[in-house]
């Protein structure tokens, strides 16, 4: 270790680092840089949530410098800027060897909201979540991508809960000064300006370009003086307003999108269409080539060649249709650009090109318009095939032309640190340690010359291993998952402290010991779209309340998720549970947890047990937060829907009910209530508390090993975006 103070120069240097480290999402799936800048300002790293460039604006570079002179923390960061500028640097990666072309052609990935990390809300849900996932696998393995979507400056809402149990939202102002975001330029240095016409007037908008590892993703944004309050607000929050915003906003980000990447003197292999948000790219595509003279059945052909569509839900309200009127009035353009008459132009976006009655579908144009088509598991690329025959007149279902990649999660960015030290320890020791080469486990990581941990967490090979009673005993894993419950748990009763402080004043109560750590402690967290039934579960009020009071065996449920701000009957639920947690029999046992997102789905997914998810099959299209448990030792309960149709192999988890579903819905519900708690009290209570002489549950710690081997490398979005690649980014 160097312990001559530090030259000036390498002062500047090593500052200088930081500040670019925090301008790139890296950090956000690394734990040692996170780690930094948390020891920078530890009660910062709290308040800011998280937050590396606001972090360094707390810490003057005075400071910074003065800290830098420890030498043991000047070797840290240099380590942590080594390792960031050879990830960066990198050319021997999975890319480079297996689909070169898209470095200079990149794949343009287009999205209307995107989840990278706590500091920048502007995601709503689980689709923005995958394409901050596929963004970061895609940086890992080098492939040749960018990304498009918008800057909403008040993001997606935040939520609290008022006197009544009522969801109510507030938003907060997001400053690009500190986010992990950087303005993009023109060669003056000063922000590059493009414009898209709507409706009657020309929309003025820059970028913001967030850095994911290697690749770019960039931000339009409308907030330009020169705009009209009312355009400006086009990018004010993640899907805001009425239709007309929609509808605008939609115009935006797939003209505005193409024409930046233009700009940017970027000719993208493939378009691709995270959902049907962004499929007036294709328009835009059509334009440039009639602008070349060709005539549009040709441009629209050779777009559509260019093009790729992922469709993300059977559930009617995921697909936006707008009017004739609307359309006339927001998208006159396109009939002008392309020469079409407004009857042709809707046509595009109609089942039925002859009915003046159709709206115009986001969804249609985007299967129109594509080359290929895919839902995200194999059971909603069946449902989307039958959903969209109607467009295929004399195809079979099994002729329609979609087909599936299921979806994944990027595994290095959800893994809680505390999981990353506990894996990263026991390979060090392993391959550093020569005395502990006792297992055959061992020997086979004391026989690599470097871990490249990053690959290893996305191998098959890696969690096989962890399979290995001898290369981790089972006493170890269940101090682990007792060290994740209760890290859970502390984190729950702050935030209910929070809650309870704003909301019961007067009315003290104890949170320090609210919930059990050692209850068996069942998670529930994600949207509360009413088809995902989060209230299923106490339709057997009577009988939970017992599970929950039984003092041998207790449970105990977490849940968290926000509705939609205009899904009165979301609301409803997330009321209802409020209201049980509150004021039932199943208070102390139930909670519920605010302003769900991010931060608080890592805290979930780690510590809870179990992890419940029980839509109506088969809406769920995939389902994405079950795919978070995996690394962390957490079991699914799952409904046989989306993902874990797939992932289920009678060892991993808990399924409830089987491969099929009634017809009716009032059945569908009875049924799946009644297995859920018989499920429950069947298999998962029984397993669980199956202790042998020295307190372990082997039996649940077995299961646990198998969910780890069979489904945190095939769930992973390293697997997914290999598969997107040689399925559909590399095929003409
Ligand atoms: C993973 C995740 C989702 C998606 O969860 P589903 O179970 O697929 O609905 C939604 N929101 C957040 C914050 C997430 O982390």
């Amino acid at each position: 270790m160097n312990q001559k103070p530090l030259t000036t120069s390498e002062l500047t240097e090593l500052t200088a680092g930081l500040h670019r480290l925090s301008r790139n999402l890296w950090w956000t799936w690394n734990q040692e840089p996170q780690e930094i800048f948390h020891d920078l300002s530890p009660r910062g790293w709290t308040n800011l949530y998280h937050n590396a460039v606001a972090i360094l604006h707390e810490v003057s570079d005075y400071e910074l410098r003065m800290r830098l002179q420890e030498p043991e923390f000047a070797d840290r960061v240099r380590r942590v800027l080594k390792a960031f500028d050879a990830y960066l640097k990198s050319t021997d990666t999975w890319g480079a060897q297996n689909a070169p072309e898209l470095l200079k052609h990149p794949v343009a990935y287009f999205s209307a909201e995107f989840g990278f990390h706590e500091t920048l809300p502007i995601a709503a849900g689980g689709l923005g979540m995958l394409a901050g996932d596929h963004a970061k696998a895609a940086s890992d393995l080098g492939l040749g991508f960018v990304g498009i979507t918008l800057f909403y400056r008040e993001g997606y809402f935040q939520q609290t809960v008022n006197a009544d149990n009522w969801q109510t939202e507030y938003y907060s102002h997001l400053k690009p000064a500190n986010l992990p975001i950087e303005p993009v330029l023109n060669a003056n240095g000063e922000p590059l300006v493009c414009s898209v016409k709507i409706a009657t007037s020309t929309v003025s908008f820059r970028a913001w370009r967030a850095n994911v590892g290697r690749c770019p993703v960039y931000l339009l944004d409308a907030n330009l003086p020169e705009n009209e309050p009312h355009q400006r607000d086009l990018t004010l929050r993640v899907y805001g307003g009425d239709a007309t915003t929609r509808v605008m906003q939609e115009i935006l980000l797939g003209v505005g999108g193409v024409r930046l990447l233009r700009e940017l003197g970027l000719q993208p292999s493939t378009f691709h269409m995270n959902e049907g948000h962004a499929a007036f790219l294709t328009l835009e595509l059509a334009r440039e080539k009639m602008a070349e003279g060709k005539p549009f059945a040709q441009a629209w052909d050779e777009t559509s060649k260019q093009c790729l569509f992922t469709t993300h839900t059977p559930v009617e309200a995921g697909h936006d249709r707008f009017s004739s009127d609307l359309m006339a009035f927001a998208a006159n353009k396109f009939s002008a650009n392309l020469k079409l008459s407004h009857q042709e132009l809707m046509a595009l976006g109609r089942v039925n090109p002859n009915d003046a009655h159709e709206p115009f579908c986001m969804t249609v144009l985007a299967l129109k318009g594509s080359r290929a088509a895919n839902g995200v598991s194999e059971l909603h690329g069946a449902v989307s095939r039958e959903m969209w025959q109607c467009l295929y007149p004399g195809k079979t279902v099994e002729q329609v032309p979609i087909g599936h990649v299921t979806n994944g999660i990027h595994v290095a960015g959800w893994m809680k640190g505390t999981v990353r030290r506990f894996w990263r320890k026991k390979l060090d020791t392993a391959h550093e340690n020569p005395d502990t080469s006792t297992t055959e486990t061992t020997r086979f990581w004391k026989s690599k010359p470097t871990i490249d941990w990053e690959r290893e967490i996305n191998s098959p090979e890696f969690w096989s291993r962890m399979a290995d009673t001898s290369f981790i005993s089972d006493e170890e894993l269940w101090s682990l998952r007792y060290r994740l419950r209760r890290e859970m748990i502390e984190f729950t009763r702050r935030r209910l402290l929070l809650q309870g402080q704003r909301l019961t004043q007067g009315d003290f109560i104890t949170f320090d010991h609210m919930l059990n750590p050692d209850a068996l402690t069942i998670g529930f967290a994600r949207r509360f779209a009413t088809y995902k039934r989060a209230p299923l579960i106490f339709q057997q009020f009577e009988n939970i309340v017992k599970l929950a009071h039984d003092k041998q065996r207790p449970v105990q449920f977490i849940f968290a998720g926000k509705a939609h701000p205009r899904d009165d009957e979301g609301k409803k639920f997330i009321q209802h549970i409020i209201h049980l947690s509150k004021f039932s029999d199943l208070k102390g046992h139930l909670f519920f947890i605010e302003n769900y997102d991010v931060h608080v789905a890592r805290q979930m997914v780690s510590g809870c047990d179990v992890w419940l998810n029980n839509p109506r099959r088969p809406l769920e299209a995939s389902g994405t937060s079950g795919m978070k448990c995996g690394c962390h030792g957490c079991l699914n309960m799952s409904i046989m829907d989306g993902w874990w149709r797939e992932g289920y192999d009678g060892t991993n988890g808990f399924s409830i009910g089987d491969d099929t579903h009634p017809t009716s819905i009032e059945e569908q519900d009875r049924r799946d209530s009644a297995n859920t708690f018989r499920v429950l009290t069947e298999e998962v209570i029984p397993c669980f508390y199956n202790r042998d002489a020295t307190g372990i549950p082997r039996q649940w710690l077995a299961k646990i090993r198998r969910a780890m081997t069979t489904l945190v490398p095939q769930y992973s979005t390293w697997r997914m975006v290999q598969e997107y690649t040689r399925k559909y980014y590399l095929t003409k």
